[in-house]
């Protein structure tokens, strides 16, 4: 078990900067989510720790011990791969002895590790089938086992549920979590599901155009986004994000709102220059009959219902199409209908402030 660091690290392929002085260690036993969109970096970041892709500069360390000038052989690192990667001729037994195998190591001891690992997963009763006949989720767990199986320093995850049904993602995301933690197993997951990241993950690394935006506990992404990139990424329904502007009294005044934060946060919340992009999480919104008195009045104009939540999308102002439009999150089913009026309380413990010019939330950590 070791600790993974990047220092400074970049990748250029021709005019592209796929990963751009990236700098981020992940502790040992700990296991770390890259996440973010198609094309932001993940999976470079992940081939240049497994020796897959060379870096173009800067330095890879397990432990202290720098690998980048490293075949990935010479890493004691394993991968698990989106489409699992088994030989498909071969039985479950002799997919999981197979590192074994190539390292010489045979007969009673690899016996004993693969019997093991094969127990662990509860792939027993499979181990004599060919992998070819098997569920998508069971060939990933015989994937699993062969990386497990010869205790590698690291194992990195490159979006491993990505082919599986929903159920099957549950179980094995609950699984991979389990054994790693069992195995205390310092592991990279790359994924663009922020809910796998956020079920799996001890912390969250968020990447945008090859640069490592925020790194931290799901939580800490979730209450206290570094910026609007963030606060726009994690959570569904997303952020309401809007233009607002301070006015007197230390108020927060949008387009159809308004709202006053407590006098102890307006210090940091109004440091700065120029323009403010507010922020409030739909679940921060409470829906009222209209004669209650609250930050804004709307009319709802959308009611998704999803089972226990009602997702309402509610105009500001008298609903004529001209005013911002606000998401809430509810209990649900709640009575509310497409046209009703509203009054709208906004968490104003919740409400955060951006820098529109900079994107960066005014009280984000340095
Ligand atoms: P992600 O895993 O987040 O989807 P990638 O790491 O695959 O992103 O890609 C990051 C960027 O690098 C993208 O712009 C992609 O087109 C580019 N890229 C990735 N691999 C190569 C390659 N072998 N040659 C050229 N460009 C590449």
């Amino acid at each position: 078990m070791s600790s993974i660091a990047f220092v400074s690290v970049s990748k250029r392929y021709g005019d592209v900067d796929a990963v751009k002085a990236f700098d981020l260690s992940c502790a040992p036993g700990e296991m770390l989510a890259l996440l973010g969109p198609s094309g932001c970096g993940k999976s470079t970041t992940l081939k240049m720790a497994a020796g897959i892709e060379s870096v173009s500069s800067g330095e890879i360390y397990f432990g202290d011990r720098p690998v980048s000038g490293l075949a990935p052989g010479a890493r004691n690192i394993a991968m698990v791969f989106e489409d699992y990667a088994l030989y498909p001729r071969m039985s479950v037994w002799e997919n999981v002895a197979f590192p074994l195998k190539v390292r010489g190591i045979t007969g009673q001891p690899a016996a004993q590790r693969i019997g093991e690992v094969l127990q662990l997963l509860g792939l027993r009763q499979m181990a004599e089938q060919d992998v070819s006949g098997l569920s998508g989720g069971a060939q990933q767990r015989v994937a699993i086992g062969r990386a497990l199986v010869r205790d590698p320093e690291v194992i990195l995850f490159d979006e491993p549920l990505s082919h599986l049904d929903a159920d099957q993602k549950v179980q094995l995301r609950a699984e991979i979590k389990r054994l790693q933690k069992l195995r205390q197993v310092t592991s990279i997951l790359v994924t663009h599901d922020q809910t796998e990241a956020i079920a799996m993950a001890d912390r969250v690394a968020v990447m945008n155009h090859g640069v490592l935006q925020q790194v931290g506990a799901p939580q800490d992404l979730y209450e206290r986004p570094a910026n609007l990139f963030v606060a726009n990424f994690i959570g569904e329904p997303p952020m309401n994000l809007m233009k607002a502007a301070f006015a007197g009294g230390g108020r927060v005044v949008g387009g159809g709102w308004s709202a006053t934060p407590d006098a102890a946060r307006l210090g940091v919340l109004t440091q700065g220059e120029g323009a403010i992009i507010a922020g409030i999480r739909p679940e921060h919104v409470a829906v009222n009959p209209p004669e209650m008195p609250g930050e804004a009045q709307g009319v709802i104009v959308y009611r998704e219902p999803r089972g226990d939540a009602d997702v309402l999308t509610v105009a500001l102002g008298t609903g004529d199409g001209g005013g911002e439009k606000l998401i809430a999150e509810i209990p649900g089913p709640s009575p509310w209908r497409a046209g009703d009026r509203v009054s709208l309380g906004l968490d104003v413990k919740s409400l955060l402030i951006f820098d529109a010019a900079t994107t960066r939330n005014r009280e984000a950590l340095q």
